[in-house]
């Protein structure tokens, strides 16, 4: 496996560096983290880079740069404490290619380098969380149009995106699972947005469909064929938190290394007390397990697929090891990470939701372990 980076890979990620050294971000980051805004101009910044362009094939205007330059320039941007995940969506147009009618794929890449949040998918309901087969969403055939009645919940982004595609079951046959593309602007669609710990840039909401009119054009995929798309996906997004937290990990053991060699107790840099010590061996060999997994990850995603256990593997490891990294990092610096004003309060908050969102730390277990036991199953 070989994961240097081509001239022009290189050259992307020496923008981006460019990009987050030329204004102090961290200052629009606080700033939107508090009041819960979207850091559009950030990202129309990143996109005139062409950073929605990294996974978009050639025929369609893009780069197609592959996951591996995709996770440098995670890596690059986490590096400065950026919220990496309000990107999540822009590098996703495998599925919209994949799965979408000409319509609805040309209405998703009009979005193209504008910063702006596309879609995003709605699943979970207040009654299916990790069990998402037990959704009770469903769309029924009146009059050669199709009905869509029920209440997602925590549906990221939902707040400001125009589309939506929403799982649901078929009145007439409730083992029938079939996903919509919906236009949030439609009447019946009502979003009601939450509070919510960490990963405040970005939107988390109810969302109330009560009888949303739809035309059988509006079926995202194949009729029947909602679960085993929806669940295809989540292996992407999974890999997408953990190399996101595994970047922004990075931000947190440079700050407190930097801390570590300037604060002084006991007549001392505090860096030289081993009990410190220790931590900064064990947040250094976490990022450097993270580093290699989610390369590799991606390595193979490029070239032969990225499977389900190797998904679900990255985002159990590396979103448990960046969270100790960054609650490490905190240890190490003290009053000033807890009180004042500090970036790494905001990234404790924000990849402590991961151990939840995108699937829980115990999903990713059962699913690691339902892959390695097949392995060796007679
Ligand atoms: C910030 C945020 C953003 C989200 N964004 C989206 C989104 O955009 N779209 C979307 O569709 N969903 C989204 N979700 C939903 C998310 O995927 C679910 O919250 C998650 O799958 C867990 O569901 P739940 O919260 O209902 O917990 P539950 O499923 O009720 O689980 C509660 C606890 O029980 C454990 N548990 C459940 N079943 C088992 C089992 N079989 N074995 C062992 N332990 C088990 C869980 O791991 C968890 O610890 C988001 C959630 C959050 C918090």
């Amino acid at each position: 496996m070989d994961f240097r980076l081509t001239d022009e890979q290189q050259l992307l990620v020496e923008n981006v560096r460019e990009l987050m050294a030329r204004e102090n971000w961290d200052a629009y980051f606080a700033e939107c983290d508090r009041t819960h805004t979207y850091p559009e101009r950030w990202v129309k910044e990143l996109c005139d880079l062409g950073f929605d362009l990294i996974m978009l094939p050639e025929e369609h205007g893009g780069l197609n740069l592959g996951l591996v330059t995709l996770t440098a320039v995670y890596e690059e941007l986490g590096r400065w404490g950026a919220p990496t995940y309000v990107l999540y969506q822009l590098p996703c147009f495998d599925t919209i290619l994949r799965e979408g009618s000409p319509e609805q794929i040309a209405k998703v890449l009009a979005y193209v380098g504008t910063g702006k949040q596309i879609w995003n998918s709605a699943c979970t309901e207040p009654g299916a969380g990790s069990d998402v087969g037990s959704l009770q969403t469903t769309y029924t055939r009146r009059d050669g149009k199709i009905y869509l009645t029920g209440h997602k919940t925590f549906i990221t982004s939902s707040a400001h995106v125009p589309f939506l595609v929403v799982m649901a079951r078929s009145a007439a046959d409730p083992t029938v699972f079939t996903e919509f593309f919906l236009d949030t602007s439609l009447p019946g669609v009502r979003i009601e947005p939450l509070e919510k710990l960490g990963l405040r840039m970005d939107s988390c909401s109810d969302v109330y469909l009560e009888d949303v009119e739809l035309d059988e054009s509006d079926i995202f995929g194949t009729e029947g064929n909602g679960f085993k798309r929806g669940i295809k996906d989540f292996d992407f997004e999974r890999f997408l938190v953990a190399a996101s937290d595994y970047a922004v990990a990075i931000s947190a053991f440079e700050d407190a290394a930097r801390y570590a060699n300037a604060r002084v107790q006991f007549g001392k840099p505090i860096g030289r007390f081993q009990l410190n010590q220790l931590k900064f061996t064990e947040m250094a060999i976490r990022l450097d397990a993270m580093k290699n997994m989610v390369y590799e990850a991606a390595w193979h995603y490029d070239t032969d697929g990225m499977t389900a256990t190797q998904a679900a593997m990255c985002k159990y490891y590396c979103v448990n090891a960046a969270f100790e990294v960054v609650d490490d990092a905190m240890q190490v610096m003290g009053g000033v990470s807890v009180a004042g004003d500090h970036r790494i309060q905001r990234i404790w908050r924000d990849l402590r939701v991961d151990r939840i969102s995108g699937g829980t730390d115990e999903m990713m277990i059962l699913t690691v372990a339902k892959g390695v036991l097949r392995t060796f199953a007679s």
